[in-house]
């Protein structure tokens, strides 16, 4: 069960052995991945090459999965395809550390995960929505108006507004 709990970890310690210019192809196929701490991810595909360099090794990564998030008006939920691509180099010794810091661990593996949810989560879209004509929830009743008509009267103000208006006569 190693591998599902630390999916992304790669044994590359032969690939250090190996001469400058050698590459490998890891695949990557789940059905569904977490992220520590925070990220689910169905349907996660891709693959990561690490190419031997003078440097240490570099890790170009081509990753994609199903992000399970919301709409930002009515709340329904919905899958949005994350993929990213990225190049990072873990360096074999100090002196060819690059801004990343990244070094190559003792033991030969390096675990991706961090890295890889690091540039997974800049391609979640901040105000995701169903589509663009959706309604939302009514103010006053909760409804989602896209399936009701509940009859409340549509104020036209902007949502932030509502959430003032309801904070000023809390107080
Ligand atoms: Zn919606
Ligand atoms: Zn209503």
């Amino acid at each position: 069960m190693d591998h599902l709990r630390t999916p992304l970890r790669l044994n590359v310690g032969f690939i250090i052995k190996e001469s400058i210019g050698y590459s490998r192809v890891f695949p990557f196929d789940y059905n569904h991945i977490h992220f520590e701490p925070d990220l689910d991810l169905v349907k996660f595909k891709g693959h990561v090459e690490i190419t031997r360099t003078p440097q240490g090794l570099l890790v170009q990564a081509d990753l994609a999965g199903l992000y399970a998030g919301e709409c930002g008006r009515c709340l329904k939920p919905l899958r949005t395809r994350l993929n990213t691509k990225f190049a990072e180099l873990y360096a074999s010794s100090q002196r060819h550390v690059t801004e990343s810091g990244l070094i190559l661990p003792e033991d030969g593996h390096i675990d991706l995960e961090p890295l890889a949810r690091e540039y997974l989560i800049l391609e979640i879209p901040l105000n995701q929505i169903c589509k663009p004509e959706c309604k939302g929830l009514c103010p006053v009743c909760g409804e989602n108006r896209n399936d009701v008509d509940c009859g409340h009267q549509q104020e036209d103000i902007d949502p932030r507004f509502s959430v003032l208006k309801n904070l000023l006569s809390d107080s």
